[in-house]
């Protein structure tokens, strides 16, 4: 079965770190809900069965109002079989759980929130110029409890400048007594031309170095682990039944649509798709029934790459049979971070953050 991702490029204000394509500015807003619409339209004919899971991304889908919320919600439901829908996803930030809203989405389907709550610490949160405050990310999860909600994921930002170990691991603390059912948490990358690179080259803010990150990476592991949680990809945390359905049919190779612009759609064979990175030019081509997007046909070298990279960051691994040798040789180092059965490998789930190195070393030359 089949996933729909939607993405809203929209955002209040600018995150330091975020390479997302997304616009602070709400110009466009308008005309970019009615093309969004008109792509869903013109590609529903591409899925020919059930949908599994929908799932709106961003930018920031929780900043949507009632009318432009509705109006995608139900051209989604007139334009595919959502009779087996298993999981609705709305990406929501802190600032945005009015009683209002969090109906809004309970009403129209959505049945999972992934709160981006990434920190407790009101100077880290300044730091990273994210839109809420601590005592929202607090509030937050109880807000969506009371509007019934009962799948709940928040995301956590590991490697925060100026955060010590003992702040990493009552931020961990806190995120625990939420009681979510998941929990995704990413080291902080300083990716290029973002407000975050600049200050670093500015020397305005320091980068942790990687032993602290690591440190901080291998406590949360542990401290999720006692809290019975499954480490169960490199990212992600779920309680027994809690996994994110759409985030693993990306990690397994199932087809999705990815709709909007910047989204990522794949046939669940060879063909990846990706639409254009800017919202006029995307708005323009669908107004005008020209191409939005570029697409990508994957040699077979290619597509078992991808299913080696993103296999080995999951608990399960990956079948033997992938790899092109028969024996599996690491250096030493490596060697003791994978596990292996005579069908099976994977990396142990401590040893996660060295997983580039070890992927690396399988992939098929
Ligand atoms: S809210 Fe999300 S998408 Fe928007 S700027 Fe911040 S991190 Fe990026």
């Amino acid at each position: 079965m089949a996933g729909i991702y939607i993405h809203i490029p929209f955002c209040k204000q600018a995150c330091t770190y975020c390479d997302f394509h997304f616009s602070t500015s709400q110009q466009l807003r308008k005309p970019l809900i009615e093309a969004l619409n008109k792509e869903i339209l013109l590609r529903k004919h591409e899925v020919n069965e059930p949908i599994k899971s929908i799932y709106f991304g961003g930018g920031s889908p929780s900043i949507l109002d009632k009318g432009e919320f509705e109006s995608i919600a139900k051209t989604l439901e007139t334009s595919f079989d959502l009779s087996e829908l298993e999981e609705f996803t709305l990406e929501s930030n802190p600032d945005d759980h009015s009683l209002e809203k969090l109906k809004l989405w309970e009403e129209n389907g959505v049945n999972r929130l992934s709160i981006g709550i990434q920190s407790f610490i009101d100077r880290d949160l300044e730091l990273m110029n994210r839109a809420h405050s601590s005592s929202e990310a607090l509030a937050c999860v109880q807000n969506a409890r009371n509007a019934g909600f009962k799948k709940l994921t928040i995301d956590l930002i590991f490697g925060i400048p100026g955060q010590s170990m003992n702040e990493w691991q009552d931020n961990v603390e806190k995120a625990l007594a939420l009681n979510t059912e998941h929990l995704s948490a990413y080291a902080l990358t300083i990716e290029p031309k973002t407000a975050l690179a600049h200050q670093v080259a500015k020397g305005l803010v320091i980068e942790k170095n990687d032993e602290e990150v690591e440190a901080e990476y291998r406590f949360l592991h542990e401290a999720m682990d006692k809290a019975g949680f499954e480490h169960y990809e490199i990212s992600n945390y779920a309680i027994s039944g809690s996994r994110a359905v759409h985030n693993a049919s990306y990690w397994s190779g199932e087809p999705y649509l990815g709709i909007g612009p910047a989204a990522h759609s794949f046939d669940g064979k060879k063909t990846r798709r990706w639409n254009v990175s800017n919202n006029a030019l995307y708005i323009k081509a669908i107004r005008e029934n020209q191409h939005f997007s570029s697409d990508e046909v994957l040699t077979k070298r290619e597509r078992t790459n991808e299913q080696i990279m993103t296999g080995l960051r999951t608990i399960e691994g990956i079948p033997k049979t992938l790899l092109s040798f028969s024996e599996i040789r690491l250096p030493n180092h490596l060697i003791d971070a994978i596990s292996q059965t005579k069908e099976r490998v994977s990396i142990k789930p401590e040893n996660w953050m060295m997983a580039d190195s070890i992927i690396q070393e399988f992939f098929k030359e």
